[in-house]
């Protein structure tokens, strides 16, 4: 039998995902050099990330200002999508009512 190479998900992607759960937050940090504006704690240093929740941990992944949009944008379309899914979902419960309802009926006629 010979040996199929698994094809495994590439880490580094040309461009941003589509979707993405989570939330955009800043981070403020000192980054640890002494000579650095931000060794007073006065003016920390400011990024862009993504924290999420995998399997009940906090994730965060740093990003680039530029990133934001890219971001945002896939998140939005993670809050669309989930709301479209919502909603079928509860017009879903109402039609296995009316089809719970529907075989009663039926079956108290037969
Ligand atoms: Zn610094």
């Amino acid at each position: 039998m010979p040996t199929i190479a698994r094809k495994t998900a590439s880490s580094r992607s040309p461009r941003p995902p589509r979707v993405v759960r989570g939330s955009l937050v800043t981070l403020r940090r000192k980054c640890g050099k002494a000579a650095c504006r931000c060794a007073d704690g006065q003016q920390v240093h400011e990024n862009p990330a993504l924290t999420f929740s995998d399997a009940g941990r906090t994730r965060i992944v740093a990003l680039r200002p530029d990133d934001v949009p890219a971001v945002q944008a896939a998140l939005d379309r993670y809050q669309t999508a989930r709301d479209r899914l919502e909603a079928d979902a509860a017009a879903g419960i109402e039609a296995l009512r009316g089809w719970v309802a529907f075989r009663r009926q039926q079956d108290r006629r037969g």
